[in-house]
């Protein structure tokens, strides 16, 4: 089991080998050389059915030139560039439709194999739009010289109507697995790479939103909160905004140090967090400033809310570097002024938290 696993390995390592050219892409060349190596397993299920089935003998000298052709194609991916390797293929393609299309005839619907030609070649270029619609110019117009030529035209080979069904159900197992295979390796990477993107806009999005020490949300993200409660006049007229300031942090910091005192900041951020309804804001509005803000409701609900939040702030015990630390908060609120702006709204929060601080600390002026 384990021989047979080291080999497949080896083949796809062998298949997913770099081109010896420098500085070129090598996704399209070992999508080619998945194709070409599909192409010869194709050939090789012809020679069976056309050759020793249906004993069209004469047809397996073609699909041998094809098998032929398919493996020097394929030899050649390991030294060309990526441009000569996608024109070897169409050049490849192009001949084994017109010659399987003029001995074997229309109807085994081998022309459809030119839709590979037209979805290799949309994936192998970046931008380049002019050449891309060039191509499938090129290539429409090729398609109905085909027709043309080949539709009424009896086949050097002239198959009865079981063969043709049996070659048309082959043809078209075989160009779905190519255009499948195509479309899944290239859509893969664009779709790792939108994916990346969106990861990378969400941590951009997060970092220009969120405050790194207590994961609440930043000034900057407070400020767009309260612009847009402004907007809206029916949010505006039920809500509340208030400024909390933790008394005598410095105090903390002289003492315990600046950690104990970023300790103290993030445990109450997660108190703000567990206690606050959902509906609720809490801000970090800078140092050991907090903003608050509640929806729905009046200056008096507010007023409850915060003054549970001020006791429960009293009441907890932060242990930190084998200290017990306990601080008190004060806070200025009001409702939200909608007749005026958020600056106005701010500045009444603000003075009523200085009022608090001159008055005793530890409470909230409404
Ligand atoms: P008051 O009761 O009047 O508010 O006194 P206070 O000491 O809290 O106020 P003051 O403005 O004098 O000091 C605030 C301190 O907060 C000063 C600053 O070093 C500290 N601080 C600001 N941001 C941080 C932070 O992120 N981490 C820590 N540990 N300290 C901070
Ligand atoms: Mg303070
Ligand atoms: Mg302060």
């Amino acid at each position: 089991m384990d021989t047979i696993k080291g080999k497949l390995n080896k083949v796809i390592d062998f298949v997913r080998k770099d081109t010896g050219a420098v500085n070129e892409p090598k996704k399209i060349t070992v999508i080619v050389r998945v194709l070409l190596l599909s192409y010869i397993v194709y050939y090789a299920i012809n020679i069976l059915l056309c050759g020793f089935m249906y004993m069209y003998f004469h047809s397996m000298a073609l699909f041998v030139l094809y098998i032929v052709a398919c493996l020097a194609m394929f030899a050649m991916t390991y030294r060309g560039k990526t441009s000569f390797t996608l024109w070897g293929f169409v050049a490849v393609t192009l001949v084994c439709v017109v010659s399987y299309v003029h001995f074997l005839g229309w109807n085994t619907g081998v022309q459809h194999f030119l839709m590979i030609l037209l979805i290799l070649y949309f994936f192998s270029k970046y931008k380049n739009y002019g050449k891309k619609i060039v191509f499938a110019v090129c290539i429409t117009v090729f398609r109905l010289c085909l027709f043309r030529l080949y539709y009424m035209r009896t086949p050097e080979i002239v198959l009865l109507s079981g063969e043709i069904n049996t070659l048309q159900i082959i043809n078209t197992v075989m160009i779905f697995w190519c255009i499948s295979f195509i479309c899944f390796v290239c859509s893969e990477s664009s779709q790792e790479l939108e994916g990346k993107l969106l990861e990378y806009n969400a941590i951009l999005e997060k970092q220009a939103t969120e405050d790194a020490l207590t994961g609440l949300y930043n000034r900057r993200k407070g400020r767009d909160l309260l612009n847009a409660v402004s907007e809206n006049k029916e949010m505006a007229d039920s809500c509340c905004v208030s400024i909390g300031d933790i008394d005598y942090f410095k105090k903390i910091n002289d003492t315990y140090g600046h950690d104990a005192g970023d300790e103290v900041l993030k445990t109450l951020a997660g108190l703000f967090q567990s206690e606050m309804r959902r509906r609720d804001f809490a801000i970090r509005w800078g140092g050991e400033e907090f903003l608050f803000v509640f929806f729905n409701c009046n200056g008096d609900e507010a007023y409850a809310m915060l003054e549970k939040l001020r006791s429960k702030v009293q009441e907890t015990v932060i242990a930190t570097n084998g200290h017990e630390i306990k601080v008190t908060m004060t806070f200025g609120l009001t409702e939200f002024l909608k007749q005026e702006d958020v600056e106005a709204t701010l500045k009444a929060a603000d003075e009523k938290l200085y009022r608090g601080k001159e008055e005793g600390r530890n409470r909230i002026i409404y």
